[in-house]
């Protein structure tokens, strides 16, 4: 299937990949990218990641027959107010936020019975942002999750189920509630950590001016991502309090056990952590790479 008019509504990183890889693949003719400054827009239209921009996401949906909607999650269900009045009937409408609970929710209340909406997550990105960073081969290769409504039928889910495979990533179809549930563990609380870390070390280093040559791979390794998006990383967040706030629970019941082992300085108990965290990691990345192949 050839899409005649893609509206991309937040034409980012994630946005400008889709528009990218989908024209390269051939399913998308033409399309039309949404951003609200005329920056993001210029650089969109020169980097040939669109054909047209508007900062107006209901001139960009009317006449479209797909939208792909990649910006912060909670941006998403002002979104759906502006636009549900000017989907054609039988448009496919799906959106590439991190969390699907409140998306997935917003959709059903808001958008027509005649269009669709399938749910995504490309397991794709980087801490990079903007237009400017997006790439055609962005996807390649990555798993792809996708929220199906209550009523999506099978012919719907095969649409998006190609659209995926167009532009070369693996789609995987999940409940939204175990969605944010595992995502909470696997992305959003390393997330956090990293963002506390470089706060911390920050902190120890007297605001940075103590830090001289001290900085190796460790700390840029594990602080990675506290490169991301502030504003992207706020809606993530505020989109899945529960599991997160019960993910970190966790993480400070396993700080606390270091901080046990400081207290009592019991050479055994600092092994038995440190030998259980190698095996976690080991047992964690095999169990991936086995799910990595089988796609
Ligand atoms: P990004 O690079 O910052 O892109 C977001 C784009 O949306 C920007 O170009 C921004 O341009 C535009 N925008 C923001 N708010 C808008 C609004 N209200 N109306 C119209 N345009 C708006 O962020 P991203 O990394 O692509 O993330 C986009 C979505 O993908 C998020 O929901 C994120 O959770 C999800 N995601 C991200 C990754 C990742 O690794 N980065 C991976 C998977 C999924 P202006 O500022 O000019 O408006």
């Amino acid at each position: 299937m050839i899409y005649k008019r893609t509206a991309v509504i937040g034409i980012g990183l994630i946005g400008g990949s889709f528009a990218l890889a989908a024209k390269r693949a051939g399913v998308v003719a033409s399309v039309v990218g949404v951003a609200r400054s005329a920056d993001t827009r210029e650089a969109a239209l020169a980097m040939g990641a669109a054909d047209e921009v508007t900062a107006d996401p209901a001139e960009a949906v009317r006449g479209a027959d797909l939208v792909y909607l990649a910006v912060p999650v909670r941006a998403t269900r002002g979104i759906f107010e502006r636009i549900s009045a000017e989907l054609t009937p039988g448009t496919l409408v799906t959106d590439a936020g991190s969390t699907k609970r409140e998306v997935m929710a917003a959709a059903a209340e808001l958008l027509p019975a005649n269009v669709t909406f399938i749910g995504g997550h490309p397991m794709a990105g980087s801490e990079q942002s903007g237009v400017g960073a997006a790439r055609a081969d962005l996807f390649e290769g990555a798993a792809y999750y996708l929220t199906p409504g209550e009523t999506t039928s099978q012919d719907e889910l095969d649409r998006m189920l190609a659209l995926v495979r167009a532009v070369g990533a693996h789609p995987d179809v999940k409940a939204a509630e175990y969605h944010d549930r595992m995502m909470a563990a696997t992305s959003h609380l390393p997330h956090l950590v990293a963002a506390a870390l470089a706060r911390t070390v920050h902190h120890l280093a007297s605001g940075g001016k103590e830090v001289g040559d001290f900085l190796g791979t460790g700390f840029t390794d594990t602080t990675r991502l506290a490169e991301g998006s502030p504003e992207v990383w706020r809606d993530i967040f505020l989109s899945n309090p529960d599991n997160i706030a019960g993910a970190l629970e966790q993480m400070i019941e396993q700080l606390q056990q270091f901080a046990d082992a400081f207290a009592g300085i019991d050479p055994e108990l600092f092994e038995e952590l440190l030998e259980g965290a190698r095996q976690a990691r080991r047992e964690l990345l095999d169990q991936w790479r086995r799910e990595m192949r089988g796609q």
